[in-house]
């Protein structure tokens, strides 16, 4: 017999279900509602600034935590954005992405034996990172229709093995946006159990019905403790850019950025002389975003439960949860009905089950995304439109 090639981790993964079903939707040309990407453009201003970066050839190797007109302009952002005040010197590393983002904090704060309290649904990447960093999850449920967690079952997931929890606020994929009370209770416990937060704010700036966004850094004796991850993706539409952003203590500061200097040295170059422009672009710009989103979420929404699935329109974030079970006469499947819709119905969308642990949770849900062209979404709901039940 010959020995596994693969290392015990490398075989544990299977294909991301988001991107396996952007393959599908290419495949059989279908209306891609599945992948967290817009098809729309990026502000004029920033392409042009990614533009003149290259041609007056900025084109080797930042500093690696991040250019130092990039740090200064993401620390001016994130003292009006969060009222986070944070040294562009010693508590900020730019890395390839939120993804590495995520990685490179769990790589370097976790032992083998270690617990990460995720909350289920979650987005796919962050079991494979518990994965990768040997880290053992443990799941606290968000309770659909609404999909908040029990403060009860939140605070019986802490214990001394726990080194870290993770928030996604505003979450993908369910699109709460976690209130005050709420993240003071996730405060409380992690400074009780002396634990880290790690929250995912990526989705930071996609807001609706006047939601606002709090940064658990900024709750008291959180600053020393919580690792605020996010970056350029959703907020600029430049998901292929890779440019992400970590804010933490001077001291894990320092670890993360040895950490991402061996993983992938540093961000594209031109790239973050553009994120410089970006971080300080007017306000107004970030209001108009949510302003196009909301247009977006209630219009699909909408379209959504008039065609028969059933939701709860999210907060924040730009997808939306929503029970198809009125279209199957008997137990529901979400991937044979995510293969339904994109084969014979032409959309594609995230199979519910991706987001969970115990899989049967997701069952009767798939994920829509609704970062998309008003032309994208018309022809979207108009082949939903056909959508008849399922016999
Ligand atoms: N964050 C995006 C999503 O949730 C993209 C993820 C991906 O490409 N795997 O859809």
């Amino acid at each position: 017999m010959q020995p596994p090639l693969l290392s015990q981790k490398g075989a544990r993964f299977t294909e991301s279900v988001i991107r396996g079903m952007s393959v599908e939707a290419r495949k059989y040309g279908a209306v891609n509602l599945a992948q967290g990407k817009p098809d729309f453009a990026a502000p004029q201003l920033i392409k042009d600034a990614a533009c003149e970066a290259i041609q007056a050839d900025n084109n080797q190797y930042e500093i690696t935590w991040g250019s130092q007109p990039l740090r200064e302009a993401i620390a001016e952002h994130a003292g009006w954005h969060l009222g986070l005040k944070v040294d562009p010197d010693t508590e900020i590393t730019v890395v390839c992405g939120a993804t590495e983002a995520m990685l490179v904090a769990m790589l370097s704060l976790i032992n083998p034996g270690d617990e990460v309290i995720l909350t289920e649904p979650f987005y796919e990447n962050y079991w494979p990172d518990c994965v990768i960093a040997g880290a053992t999850p443990r799941f606290v449920r968000l309770n659909p229709p609404d999909w908040t967690f029990d403060p009860d079952q939140l605070a019986a997931a802490f214990n001394e093995r726990t080194k870290a929890i993770l928030i996604c606020n505003p979450n993908n994929p369910t699109g709460t946006v976690l209130p005050r009370e709420q993240l003071q209770l996730v405060a409380d416990l992690c400074q009780k159990w002396n634990v880290i937060a790690l929250t995912d704010e990526i989705y930071e700036h996609i807001l609706y019905d006047g939601h606002k966004h709090l940064a658990l850094a900024t709750f008291d004796g959180m600053h020393d403790r919580t690792v605020t991850i996010s970056g350029m993706s959703k907020t600029y539409a430049v998901t292929g850019w890779r440019i992400g952003t970590m804010m933490a203590a001077p001291k894990l500061t320092h670890a993360f950025r040895q950490m991402h200097d061996y993983v992938s040295i540093g961000a594209a170059a031109p790239l973050q002389q553009a994120g410089a422009v970006a971080y300080r672009m007017p306000r107004s710009y970030y209001a108009g975003l949510a302003a196009d989103y909301q247009e977006r979420r209630d219009r699909v929404c909408n379209a959504l439960e008039e065609i028969g699935f059933g939701l709860v329109k999210p907060q924040g974030a730009y997808y939306v949860m929503a029970d198809f079970s009125a279209f199957v006469p008997g137990e529901p499947d979400d991937v044979a009905f995510a293969q339904h819709l994109v084969r014979d119905v032409g959309v594609a969308v995230v199979p519910g089950s991706s987001f969970f642990n115990h899989k049967p949770l997701g069952r009767r849900f798939v994920r829509f995304c609704f970062a998309k062209k008003d032309d994208t979404l018309e022809e979207g709901m108009k082949r939903l439109r056909t959508l008849r039940v399922m016999v």
